[in-house]
């Protein structure tokens, strides 16, 4: 309730928002915020540093930018005042804009952010970006595309028409807006209201690509984003602190494990192809026998390295004992784990979540199977920041329109 009293007035503000179009104004200074070592180098090459500085130029700038979270050109201390006045004249240390930030009765934190439209006429798209405190860890789950095109049926994002892929600097962004409104850089402080904010000295130590979109079919960019992410002279999360969650992108997986090497999750949900042809369409393309064959032969697999199989509850649909029994079956022999996620509703989701006791019954057959802890506790459903419950908040905004005026209609 109090998450909505918040959003409520900076939705009517997007509301206005989001009827303007971009008009052909002159391009914005980009921001190096998010930029590669490639491109940062490119960046110093165009504001004229002789070739001979401009890799230990970009080494400094790495580490102002990424370990120490700077936002202006004059925290750059040990960069010359007149190169730093060359970068400011061509750079910003911009950030995505954040349209809305909403904080959970659980202090999950929410973040909408708005992009920078790709050309003119575009609408300035938007993402989600959620933060989930937990008293001895905190995990981001990051988008990677503005809605999906995938069609997963019980998925909020799913059935979101605007899609684009993010750019890496719009990925990495999401990590450095985070960073900053939880207080997570060196010497920063948390933020005042301190909900549920870790003590510890990372307050992210956990990445997911778990928000929206479907990271496989924007594989160049994710991998550019990962290998920020995971440089120990940036933002140096540890790549099995990096998990990507696909709903089975087949012929990318070996690449995922071989060229990122981060953790693979798999959003299963069903153990016949003929439900998970329902459920997750892209299961026509890729079933689930050549799904289990990419897992098996992901790259740098162990007892160490599992793959997270995710596993959502639908009452009635993919909850049975048998079902349970069947799942075990099919993941024998693959260091896996299983993650059942109690499923989170959505305005008009044709599904209902399994009864807890039900839940407890599945998780029973898969914990004897010896897989541990395999329920994931709900997070942020108060500000609708769960799993599967992303949407830009602009697309609900125009589908709520959509509705309002049909019943108008319907009642003239
Ligand atoms: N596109 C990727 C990653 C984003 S979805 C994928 O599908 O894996 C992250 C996880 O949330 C996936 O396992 C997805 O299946 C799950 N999910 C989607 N909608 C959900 C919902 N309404 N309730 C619970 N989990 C959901
Ligand atoms: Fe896309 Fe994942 Fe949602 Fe399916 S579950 S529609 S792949 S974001």
């Amino acid at each position: 309730m109090r998450a909505r009293l918040f959003y409520f007035p900076v939705m009517t503000a997007l509301l206005h928002r989001s009827e303007t179009i971009a008009e052909a104004a002159p391009a914005p200074k980009p921001s190096l915020a998010g930029m590669t070592k490639a491109e940062l180098l490119q960046a110093l090459a165009l504001a004229e540093v002789p070739e001979s500085q401009r890799k230990m130029r970009a080494a400094q700038l790495w580490n102002w930018v990424y370990a120490r979270g700077a936002q202006n050109f004059s925290d750059l201390t040990n960069i010359a005042k007149t190169l730093r006045g060359g970068l400011d004249a061509r750079f910003t240390l911009a950030r995505p804009e954040i349209a809305a930030e909403q904080i959970s009765e659980d202090g999950t934190r929410k973040w909408l952010l708005r992009l920078e439209p790709q050309r003119p006429g575009e609408r300035a798209p938007e993402i989600e970006t959620v933060y989930i405190p937990e008293p001895d860890r905190g995990t981001l789950c990051i988008s990677s595309q503005v809605g999906c095109t995938l069609t997963c049926t019980f998925c909020h994002t799913g059935t979101q028409k605007l899609v684009r892929n993010l750019t890496a600097a719009e990925i990495v962004g999401q990590i450095l807006v985070a960073r900053d409104r939880i207080g997570d850089w060196p010497g920063a402080s948390a933020p005042a209201d301190g909900r549920g904010i870790p003590e510890a000295e990372r307050k992210i130590t956990n990445i997911v690509l778990m928000g929206m979109g479907e990271p496989l079919y924007n594989f160049e960019n994710v991998k550019a984003a990962a290998a920020v992410a995971s440089d120990p002279d940036a933002l140096a999360f540890s790549k099995r602190r990096i998990t990507l969650s696909t709903s089975g992108v087949v012929p990318m997986i070996g690449r995922a494990g071989a060229e990122m090497g981060v953790m693979l999750a798999i959003s299963l949900h069903a153990v016949r192809d003929e439900l998970r042809d329902e459920l997750v369409p892209i299961n026509r393309k890729y079933p689930i026998a050549e799904l289990l064959a990419a897992c098996r032969a992901y790259p740098g697999l162990s007892n160490a390295r599992r793959i997270t199989f995710e596993y959502v509850m639908l009452k009635g649909i993919n909850d049975s004992v048998a079902e349970a029994k069947e799942l075990v079956r099919l993941l024998a022999g693959i260091p896996a784990k299983i993650n059942l996620i109690p499923f989170n509703a959505w305005p008009g989701a044709p599904y209902e979540c399994s009864d807890w006791a039900q839940i407890e019954r599945f998780a029973d057959i898969v914990n004897r199977a010896g897989y541990a802890s395999p329920i994931r506790t709900p997070r942020g459903r108060d500000i609708m920041a769960a799993c599967g419950q992303l949407k830009s908040a602009s697309e609900k905004l125009r589908a709520s329109a959509l509705r309002n005026k049909a019943a108008a209609g319907a009642g003239a």
